[in-house]
């Protein structure tokens, strides 16, 4: 579906082009790969910890909460009420579960608001470096968990990359995941050039800064915490979720 004739006119002028990672480049099917908890392995305190994540995450519709309620499924574990529940966007939740104040999501967050995160430096590095999306869980204010989410990328994202370059087009990267997530995902998929750690509301303004610098520039994304970034570019291109608005052909 293709709105305005002014997107057709002006698609063959584009120079940068701005993808957005999850749910563009990869599947946006993230999985929960890895686990740990500063008490150890598998022990009761493991599976109450993950009973506390996924109440909580089972509030929230982003992907990475959806990878997180599957986990739990997984492992048999069953979701309970939460009370005040909050989505901090491109940070994390928080929310109460069993009495009890779990807030899950990025250690820049947690560091902003004064938690300590200061343990699983090494794993936290070392999952970082295979592209995974790597989480922090608290309980009443003290890390208990380390997660590792990975999100595989889609079978067609290296060629696509590859001959949006061929055309002559510069290829950038747009995401929320910090630095070294990003940079490992894009080395897969080919992309040098990176933007990481953009919260959503900053999107459109990376779109509107390589503008400044004379490009006009496309946005592909999945219309999850990007609409603005899609809306700003001077084409803007939905996929996915964004398409479900479009007519399908089998
Ligand atoms: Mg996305």
């Amino acid at each position: 579906m293709i709105k305005g004739g002014e997107s057709l006119e002006l698609a063959h002028k584009i120079q940068t082009i701005v993808l957005d990672k999850t749910g563009t480049l990869t599947e946006g099917k993230p999985t929960v790969t890895n686990f740990i908890t500063v008490g150890g392995t598998v022990n009761q305190n493991e599976l109450k910890l993950i009973q506390l994540a996924a109440s909580l995450e089972h509030n929230s519709e982003h992907p990475l909460a959806e990878a997180i309620v599957r986990y739990a499924e997984s492992q048999n574990v069953e979701i309970t009420d939460v009370d005040d529940f909050e989505a901090v966007a491109g940070s994390g939740v928080q929310g109460y579960v069993s009495d009890k104040f779990i807030q899950i999501g990025t250690q820049r967050w947690l560091d902003e608001i004064g938690i300590n995160t200061s343990m699983f430096v090494e794993e936290k590095q070392a999952w970082e470096s295979l592209g995974q999306t790597v989480i922090l869980i608290a309980v009443d204010g003290q890390v208990e968990a380390l997660m590792g989410i990975a999100d595989t990328l889609k079978a067609s994202s290296i060629t696509a990359v590859r001959m949006m370059q061929k055309l002559g087009l510069s290829v950038v990267m747009l995401t929320g995941d910090n630095r070294p997530t990003a940079e490992a995902i894009a080395s897969k998929v080919g992309i040098e050039r990176v933007f990481a750690e953009v919260r959503p509301d900053q999107k459109a303004a990376v779109v509107k800064s390589l503008q400044q610098q004379g490009k006009i520039v496309a946005m592909v994304g999945d219309g999850i915490n990007d609409a603005p970034a899609l809306a700003q570019a001077d084409v803007g291109m939905a996929i996915g979720t964004g398409t479900d608005v479009a007519p399908r052909r089998k």
